[in-house]
């Protein structure tokens, strides 16, 4: 069994066969996955795709990239949308610098904002980060030392550095098919000393698809190839890598239950 930490089943690359999609990856093992929302506006739809399908859950969230066109959400908002059985997860929220398609200072309001939302929920918070490593450091620091929360950075390429930080405040980390890449290299180094038990896999489909289909829409299904490269950076078997990570998501978001 594997789980798919991170996915947006709601996008429209999806529309016209999500049936198939998900069959694919029960077929392929995969028979969680989280579909992650980006903007308070799709959540209706994200969360009617996690109650139509067994094992698929969700997250509420505003994406750093989206954060700058309306006011500033507050956290009650998020809160106020976890009490259904299927939210599992607060984001994805987070700093974005390479997009930078909002001001920096409404992504730190937001993020902010998710913060509060998973320290007062415990639900485990889904941070993206780009470019914005000092910042992304400092503000999980300060926020951690005011009150504990949980939380992954998902689709980790960031450097050493701000995976120590990270793994310091307890947060797990969670690889894309990214780390498949040729020229993933330094990733596949920092994630040597990354301990197994804070490692999650993810696809971020519909984006990011690992090789051998690199470049094409990506999809649930795809998390072996993501598992099979992280177990060989760890030297263990893919079963073990799998069983692993399985376990791992499920400490973090405990909300989740397994599927039969
Ligand atoms: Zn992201
Ligand atoms: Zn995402």
């Amino acid at each position: 069994m594997l789980v798919d930490s991170h996915c947006h089943l709601n996008f429209p690359d999806f529309k016209d066969d999500l049936e198939g999609v998900i069959s694919r990856a029960r077929e392929a093992g995969v028979t969680v996955m989280q579909t992650i929302c980006t903007e308070m506006a799709e959540f209706d739809e994200v969360l009617g795709i996690a109650e139509r399908f067994d094992g698929v859950y969700c997250s509420v969230g505003v994406h750093p990239n989206d954060s700058g066109g309306q006011e500033v959400l507050e956290a009650q908002e998020l809160i106020s949308k976890t009490s259904h059985k299927k939210v599992i997860g607060i984001g994805e929220t987070g700093l974005d610098y390479y997009y930078e398609k909002s001001d920096r200072n409404l992504q730190k309001q937001s993020f902010l904002q998710h913060i509060i939302a998973s320290r007062e929920t415990n639900l485990p918070i889904i941070v993206h980060t780009r470019d914005a490593e000092e910042d992304t450091a400092q503000i999980l620091k300060d926020e951690m030392a005011k009150g504990a929360f949980r939380g992954v950075l998902h689709c980790f390429t960031s450097s050493q550095y701000l995976a120590e930080k990270a793994l310091e405040l307890g947060f797990y980390i969670s690889l894309s098919g990214i780390i498949t890449f040729k020229t993933a290299q330094s990733i596949r180094d920092t994630i040597k000393t990354v301990p197994l038990d804070r490692l999650l896999v993810e696809t971020d489909a519909p984006y990011l698809a690992p090789v051998p289909h690199r470049g094409k829409r990506n999809e649930p299904a795809f998390t072996k190839y993501t598992n099979v490269i992280l177990a060989e950076v760890k030297g263990i078997s893919a079963e073990e890598c799998a069983r692993i990570t399985t376990e791992n998501f499920f400490r973090l978001f405990d909300k989740a239950q397994p599927c039969a």
